[in-house]
């Protein structure tokens, strides 16, 4: 590992100074990603500002504003007590079970909120120093678009980079419409939707997110819902446990009784993990659904009407189909509680 120097500022307003004014510093949370990053030589700040002295650490509902009744999850909470809590549990089971779905105990106790986030493609070319890859150094070519790419995008990818973005819980956050909170060195406050959050590759895949140097991650806002009795989080990977996705995806349903109709779809959030360079919301698929019965056979309709686009590399055109089936098996465990 390269030196850098070590900062444990005790206020946030410290830690985004500290940060801004040098651009080859790093804010380090768990350190379950950057410190594996930098041990492997991907990742070479000079500099690193800890910021768990900072606070952040809450878990609270919002009493006003526009977002009143809603949840804020503290950016430095560790990942173990945001699945745990018991506000989450009951409002966002969703999120519970996509949080739980990544790492391992032990990972999720040091994993935060805001680190989970911001975390890195698993792309075994991004890792390996001695191949090519945009991501990691840009104009040195992509070592996947042409190599082993079993694990890697099948929807808005560019010719510079095809990776995948790994993290479980902002599947999640993404069918929840949930809100990035974040501070910068002046003190301003902005609201980025989760959606717009994360980035497709383009021509700059060395950026993984619309967040500026020096702008820290502050809290998760997650707005008011009625899904938790119909949500479910599908995660499809090689090994049963301590493995990324190869496909999953957070299904969400609120369903009516109204004009005859037994069980038609009022609202319904479907977004996909291990597709893309971003979490994917599966706009086509909810938008066939919403109005509809919530029965199998919309369920498949939906599903095809979203892969229909899918644009699979050379070795995973296996997620295509894998895709289409747990969008449909997705849904049928969100609308049954959890069974099918
Ligand atoms: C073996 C292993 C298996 C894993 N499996 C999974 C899995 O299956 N699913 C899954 O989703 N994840 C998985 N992970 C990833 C894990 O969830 C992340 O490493 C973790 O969430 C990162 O959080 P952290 O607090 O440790 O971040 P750090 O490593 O401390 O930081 C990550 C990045 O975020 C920045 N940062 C951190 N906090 C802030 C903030 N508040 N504001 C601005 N910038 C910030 C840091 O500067 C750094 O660039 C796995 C990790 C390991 C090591
Ligand atoms: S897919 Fe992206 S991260 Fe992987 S080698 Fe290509 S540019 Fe690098």
């Amino acid at each position: 590992m390269r030196p850098f120097s070590f900062a444990r500022p005790k206020d946030l307003a410290s830690a985004v100074t500290l940060l801004s004014a040098n651009p080859n510093a790093k804010f380090l949370a768990g350190g379950t990603n950057l410190l594996d990053l930098m041990k492997e030589d991907v990742e070479r700040p000079n500099a690193l500002i800890d910021i768990n002295g900072v606070g952040l650490t809450e878990i609270k509902t919002i009493a006003s504003g526009v977002n009143e009744g809603g949840i804020s999850l503290g950016s430095l909470g560790k990942n173990t007590d945001a699945a745990n809590h018991s506000l989450i549990r009951r409002h966002y089971p969703l999120l519970t079970q996509a949080i739980l779905a990544g790492a391992s105990g032990q990972i999720r106790n040091m994993a935060t909120n805001g680190g989970n986030l911001l975390q890195r493609t698993r792309c075994p070319y991004f890792y390996e120093v001695a191949m090519p890859c945009n991501k990691r150094e840009p104009g040195t070519g992509c070592g996947a678009r042409e190599g082993i790419n079993r694990m890697h995008a099948i929807f808005g990818w560019s010719d510079k980079c095809v990776a995948v973005y790994p993290s479980d819980m902002a599947v999640a956050l993404a069918a929840l419409d949930a809100v990035v909170l974040v501070r910068d060195v002046t003190g301003q406050e902005r609201s980025i939707p989760i959606v717009d959050f994360h980035r497709l590759p383009g021509e700059e895949p060395e950026k993984d997110t619309n967040l500026a140097h020096g702008e820290l991650i502050t809290a998760i806002i997650l707005p008011r819902n009625a899904f938790a009795g119909k949500s479910y989080y599908l995660k499809v990977r090689d090994r049963a446990s301590y493995a990324f996705a190869l496909v999953s995806v957070a299904a969400a349903l609120e369903t009516e009784q109204t004009n005859g109709a037994t069980n038609r779809i009022a609202k319904v959030r479907v977004a996909m993990g291990g597709v893309a360079h971003k979490p994917w919301r599966a706009l086509k698929a909810e938008q066939f659904l919403v109005g509809k019965e919530a029965t199998e056979a919309n369920f498949r309709q939906a599903a095809d009407a979203e892969m229909a686009d899918a644009k699979p590399l050379e070795y995973n055109r296996f997620k295509v189909e894998l895709g289409r089936r747990s969008i449909v098996l997705a849904l049928q465990m969100a609308l049954n509680g959890g069974r099918v």
